[in-house]
């Protein structure tokens, strides 16, 4: 395949392999095998076909640039506060970036710098959200700024104006108003529709999460007769789509409650019947559930980054379900949980499935079934 280049590559940080995709995928299988060979045979990781612009969700930071004398808007240069001007991006979205430099430009003429903006799209739905974040509840001539930017990309469908007022690493605020639409966008995996608001998680790679998300039905192996449990949830997306494909019932538990309320509506949206939501912290849902003597056949989890927690490791193994499905985006934290758990339980890891959801990235999402013995 062509390779493209990018010349924002060493200030952005965004990427990291610079290399052509086979050489990274390469360079995730040898990643995959040093972490994790140990607990089983790897499978070749699956590629994608078309590694570009498929980030569904984009953000810019945004400032003013007193040298050159105009806002600009990118990303922050690695460890720094300094933003890199970047208008395009190889593995964004096209229409979202386009959105971005609209945005910008409509600034300029309103008088006025966000701190951020996001957008997200629904590529099936093709549905679009635009999340402009200030640090002031004051957002001067809302109305005409919405009647300009919908002027230019009659195709957004929703508008909203977040507040986020201090100095984080967190994009968004939790004060938000809907300037236009529903205040959130659908997409579809599936078969199923899913709605997303502007801080659901919501998995950013879709042609590739339809394939991670089939590999981790598969190794859930349901018959129509298991009880499962889908542990940080977001949206509720797993656990619907284990609801419909064979999960006699599913218990679905998250932290972020607009996911949560995100996770009921989609349950409603698709019909499915057979699936609850909780509002919790995962480690102390799961050790309530396995002091209260509930049966799980099938845990499956997808903890953030940092991986899970030994409490809540500890929980799974007295619930003692036949499977456990780890869906990981960071091999680092799914290779110390792995130890810590077989460690104390019986259990054998049957499969590891490595997904590249992030081309261009050092980044691999994994697929992990464990099987009690
Ligand atoms: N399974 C979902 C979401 C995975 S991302 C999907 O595929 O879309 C991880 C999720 O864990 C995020 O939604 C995040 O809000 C949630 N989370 C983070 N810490 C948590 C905690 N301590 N308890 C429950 N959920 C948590």
């Amino acid at each position: 395949m062509e390779q493209m280049t990018c010349k924002h590559y060493k200030k952005c940080g965004g990427c990291q392999l610079d290399m052509p995709y086979e050489g990274q995928l390469e360079y995730k299988q040898k990643l995959e095998q040093r972490l994790l060979g140990k607990f089983a045979t790897i499978e070749p990781i699956i590629g994608m076909y078309y590694p570009y612009h498929y980030r569904n969700k984009v953000q810019a930071a945004f400032g003013y640039d007193k040298r050159a004398g105009k806002i600009i808007s990118g990303v922050y240069q690695s460890n720094s506060h300094r933003i890199v001007s970047v208008d395009s991006c190889l593995i964004e979205d096209k229409k979202a970036d386009e959105i971005i430099v609209t945005v910008r430009g409509l600034c300029k003429d309103f008088k006025f710098i966000p701190r951020h903006v996001l957008v997200k799209r629904g590529f099936k739905t093709n549905q679009i959200m635009v999340v402009i974040v200030t640090d002031s509840p004051i957002f001067p001539a809302k109305n005409n700024f919405v009647k300009a930017l919908l002027g230019v990309h009659p195709e957004i469908t929703t508008i909203i104006h977040n507040i986020n007022p201090y100095e984080t690493n967190l994009v968004l605020g939790d004060r938000e108003n809907v300037l236009f639409g529903k205040g959130y966008i659908e997409d579809e995996l599936m078969g199923l529709t899913f709605r997303i608001s502007a801080k659901s998680f919501y998995q950013i790679n879709p042609t590739q999460t339809e394939k991670l998300y089939k590999t981790a039905i598969e190794y859930a192996g349901f018959t129509g007769n298991e009880s499962a449990l889908d542990a940080y949830c977001g949206t509720g997306t797993i656990g619907i789509i284990a609801a419909k494909n064979g999960a006699k019932n599913v218990i679905g538990v998250e932290l972020e409650k607009s996911a949560v309320r995100d996770a009921i509506s989609n349950a409603k949206r698709n019909k499915i019947d057979n699936i609850y939501f909780y509002s919790a912290d995962a480690t102390d849902f799961i050790i309530d559930l396995a002091e209260s003597g509930k049966h799980i056949d099938v845990v499956m989890m997808d903890p953030p980054r940092a991986g899970s927690t030994e409490e809540f490791l500890d929980a799974v193994g007295t619930l003692s379900p036949q499977r456990v499905v780890y869906v990981s985006c960071n091999p680092e934290t799914l290779a110390r949980d792995l130890k810590y758990f077989l460690s104390k339980n019986n259990y054998k890891v049957e499969k590891i499935q490595p997904v590249d959801m992030f081309p261009h990235t050092a980044h691999v999402e994994t697929v992990c079934l464990l099987t009690q013995q």
